[in-house]
């Protein structure tokens, strides 16, 4: 079968091949617990779920206006206005099917052949795929366990070309769940705005941040230098809504209309029902995010105990989303070399399914998600380590 010369450029999600092993082993009778999930393990809350059946049983079932219908828009940009005091008009906000179809959409709105993205690493598996489908190419910024995962100025520059276009930042992180401060934050993007560069800040984890920690946050950035600053944001996580795909891209009003050029020769708009969903999420109540946030810090510390006795390993601490990202490096021995092969043995050996830290830029490290009930998670963590202690 002969295919476009793209296919050649991206490499099937990582995650995706871990989740078929998995199954595969349960097929066979196998109790695997899977750490490698993406998604919160609470139910959508009941009265998003009205807001759905609703919106069918009222008719609500057309096209509506590619960028989202407008008092969704509207809520979209107040999210910003009520958690950062930062006020966005509606048409600077396009509704697209979940923070990744809004990552795709500005990726194909800036870049080009020959731009180059700066791409502090460990980084979210989408990233080099959806940057490589626009025509340019990432450039990794490494940070490594002794910097908490997080990159200053001083990467970012000596990494910078001419040909730098732009910068993707992911704080909570996807995979190591760490947080950037407002202050570093702010930091790298006088830097940005000095260089000329683009920032694409994925903020799609900012209400899930464990105390003390804060949510951290470009928008204001965005709103003194909005031709240089786009925020992503989504449902997906914050109200445990990963099937009903919504997202947003907070952005310049000519670049959010370039968007929705692209999505409205694409997808066009977001299911219409799942946007009266959106609309009840965000002006409904939010206990949700408290309760999660409760579960997971509590999970997040049950995790980092359990780390603590594995041989050699090292754990920043994760402040935000439902990861923790250990290196690992000190168990590789010559015959368990990286984080793949670490995996395999511990999917095989320990029945815990991991994704391997190569995904994600960094082989020295494996990635847990601690979205799921203590009990499992506490008896995982356990097999892991007595498999890890045995090598
Ligand atoms: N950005 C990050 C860092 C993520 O981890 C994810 C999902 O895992 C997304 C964006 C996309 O989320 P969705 O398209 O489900 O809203």
């Amino acid at each position: 079968m002969r295919l476009a010369e793209r296919l050649s450029r991206i490499k099937p999600s990582a995650t995706l091949a871990i989740n078929a092993k998995t199954q595969e082993l349960r097929a066979q009778g196998r109790q695997v617990v899977s750490l490698a999930v993406g998604e919160p393990d609470f139910p959508t809350p009941e009265h998003i779920c009205a807001a759905a059946k609703e919106a069918i049983e009222q008719g609500f079932t057309r096209y509506t206006a590619v960028p989202g219908i407008p008092e969704l828009r509207e809520q979209a940009a107040r999210y910003y206005e009520r958690f950062y005091g930062v006020s966005a008009p509606k048409e600077a906000v396009i509704l697209s099917n979940g923070g990744k179809q809004a990552l795709y959409n500005l990726f194909l709105a800036l870049l080009g052949p020959g731009d180059e993205v700066l791409l502090p690493a460990p980084y979210w598996v989408s990233y080099p795929d959806m940057v490589a489908l626009a025509d340019a190419a990432c450039v990794p910024v490494p940070a490594g366990a002794d910097k908490n995962y997080l990159v200053d100025v001083d990467d970012l520059e000596s990494a910078a070309t001419p040909r730098t276009r732009a910068l993707i930042l992911n704080s909570p992180s996807n995979p190591t769940g760490c947080c950037y401060t407002q202050a570093q934050l702010d930091a790298i993007a006088e830097w940005a705005v000095a260089r000329g560069i683009f920032v694409i800040s994925d903020e799609v984890y900012d209400r899930l941040v464990y105390a003390p920690a804060e949510p951290a946050t470009l928008s204001p950035w965005w709103k003194k230098h909005p031709e240089n600053f786009a925020i992503i944001g989504a449902l997906s996580k914050t109200f445990c809504m990963t099937g009903w795909r919504v997202g947003w891209c907070l952005a310049h009003p000519d670049l959010v209309k370039a968007m929705v050029k692209i999505q409205g020769q694409s997808t066009s708009n977001v299911c219409s029902i799942t946007q009266k969903a959106a609309l009840a999420a965000l002006t409904g109540p939010w206990d949700l995010v408290e309760e999660m946030k409760t579960a997971f810090a509590r999970r997040r510390d049950l995790v980092l105990e359990a780390i603590a006795t594995w041989p050699g390993a090292v754990c920043p601490k994760p402040d935000g989303a439902f990861y923790a990202f250990p290196d690992v490096s000190a168990c590789y021995t010559a015959q368990i070399p990286d984080s793949t092969t670490l995996c395999t043995k511990l999917l095989e050996e320990a029945e815990t399914a991991l994704v391997p830290g190569a995904a994600f830029g960094d082989d020295r490290c494996i990635r847990i998600s601690y979205a799921l009930d203590d009990a499992t998670l506490a008896r995982a963590m356990e097999r892991i380590g007595a498999v890890l202690r045995g090598k």
